[in-house]
């Protein structure tokens, strides 16, 4: 039997074994974790079972407009009041990746890992991970034909996003035939396409503009001009009142550099760490890059977390990314 097969009826299998799920995403959650939480909401709703969502932060507000999307439970404004014995990961490469969510996952939890990175390391007594998905919403559309349940336009809303946010658009490498077909069922349940491609990826508010001048101010490139990096600090954010989620996106313009190979945004969380991320340009593999650092991702977007200071973690990436080119 294939992989993807036995690991759809094994999750399916999961799903109607148990009840009482917590669905979590990872820390700062993009579109695809978003959309991917809420739609395993939906499908633990069809089958009538009781769930909670979480993560370990706020939802970016832009998605505000998906289904129930106020119904996941941000853990930094407000603790559970309990434990759960079964835990479903979205997009989570990694366990690391769930953050704090994991203090309500009871001794022994049983996890099912349902996610699309090729670094994933299948720490879920079910796995259902799929390298070649675009996104983890692609899976789950995948999973919710493969339990024959009916669409309908609040999931396909949810599934269409995660697909438009991974795939920047439909224009990423990992803009398969699967994904177009996918996309093409999806809008025939009455998403908005383009309302959703104006709000996801054209829309910008001031604050975020001001941010992002801000920041190609900075712009730093390698001397043979193959690798380009900004950096984006707490005093950023407070100078141009924008917020976290603000800075997704700024990474693209480094890459987007012709003769660029590999494009790097640091952001400073703190004094001690620096998140990095990581885009190629396609002859580099940034997972690789950023598995050294103890973090992961595809081969031509990933990303870490590193402790240090931004002065000293710099040139140790570069490095990286040297051995690589
Ligand atoms: P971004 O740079 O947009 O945060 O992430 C790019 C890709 O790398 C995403 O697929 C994301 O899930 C993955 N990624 C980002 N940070 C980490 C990390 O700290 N650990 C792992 N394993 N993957 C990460
Ligand atoms: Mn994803």
């Amino acid at each position: 039997m294939l992989t993807i097969e036995r690991e759809l009826r094994q999750s399916k299998e999961f799903l109607m074994e148990h009840d009482h799920f917590l669905v979590v995403s990872h820390v700062q959650p993009d579109g695809d974790a978003v959309s991917s939480t809420l739609a395993v909401g939906w499908l633990l709703s069809c089958l009538g079972k009781k769930y909670v969502m979480v993560n370990e932060g706020p939802i970016p507000k832009r998605m505000g407009y998906l289904w129930q999307a106020e119904q996941i439970r941000d853990l930094s404004a407000e603790p559970l009041d309990r434990k759960f014995d079964h835990v479903i990961c979205v997009d989570c490469a990694d366990f690391k990746r769930v953050g704090k969510t994991k203090e309500f996952f009871a001794e022994g939890a049983r996890l099912l890992n349902i996610d699309h990175h090729p670094t994933n390391d299948r720490y879920g007594a079910v796995n259902l991970v799929v390298p070649t998905a675009a996104a983890t919403a692609e899976i789950l559309f995948e999973l919710i034909l493969y339990m024959g349940l009916e669409l309908n336009e609040p999931v396909a809303t949810a599934i269409y996003t995660g697909l438009l946010t991974d795939t920047g658009g439909f224009r990423y490498s990992n803009t398969s035939p699967k994904v177009m077909a996918a996309a093409s069922k999806l809008l025939e349940y009455g998403v908005d396409g383009p309302g959703l491609s104006e709000l996801l990826l054209e829309q910008m508010t001031l604050p975020q503009l001001r941010l992002l001048t801000r920041a190609l101010n900075g712009l730093q490139l390698s001397e043979d001009g193959k690798i380009s990096w900004v950096a984006v600090s707490d005093d950023d954010l407070l100078a141009t009142g924008a917020v976290h989620e603000d800075m997704e996106g700024i990474v693209n313009y480094p890459r987007n550099i012709q003769g660029v190979e590999v494009g790097l945004l640091f952001k400073v969380i703190d004094e001690h760490a620096v998140k990095v991320s990581m885009r190629s340009a396609g002859k580099v593999d940034v997972a690789l890059v950023a598995q050294s650092f103890g973090g992961g991702g595809h081969v031509r977007a990933a990303g870490a977390r590193i402790e240090g200071t931004l002065d000293s973690i710099v040139p140790r990436v570069l490095e990286q990314v040297r051995l690589q080119l």
